[in-house]
């Protein structure tokens, strides 16, 4: 699903708010991707859970390319929006 201008917006100023920083490298240039990902919970025997998967948003450091996930239920992306994207 992609992100909205104004949810991606929202995102960015999030991170400029809370004078955000790479893990890797502490470089301050970041980057929100423009799509929301899901991640699904593997179950032994290595099968994916049907139904099981967690909504995020893409933070890539633009000097070293470190990628981080933040959860898009906290980034305020609306439910029925996450739905639309399964
Ligand atoms: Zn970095």
């Amino acid at each position: 699903m992609k992100l909205t201008n104004e949810q991606h917006d929202h995102a960015s100023k999030k991170l400029v708010e809370r004078q955000a920083q790479c893990p890797a490298c502490q470089s301050g240039e970041l980057g929100v991707g423009m799509t929301v990902v899901a991640l699904s919970e593997f179950q032994r025997g290595g099968g994916i859970v049907r139904g099981s998967s967690a909504p995020f948003i893409t933070v890539t450091c633009m000097r070293c390319f470190h990628t981080s996930l933040f959860s898009a239920v906290l980034a305020g992306i609306p439910a029925d929006e996450r739905r639309a994207a399964n």
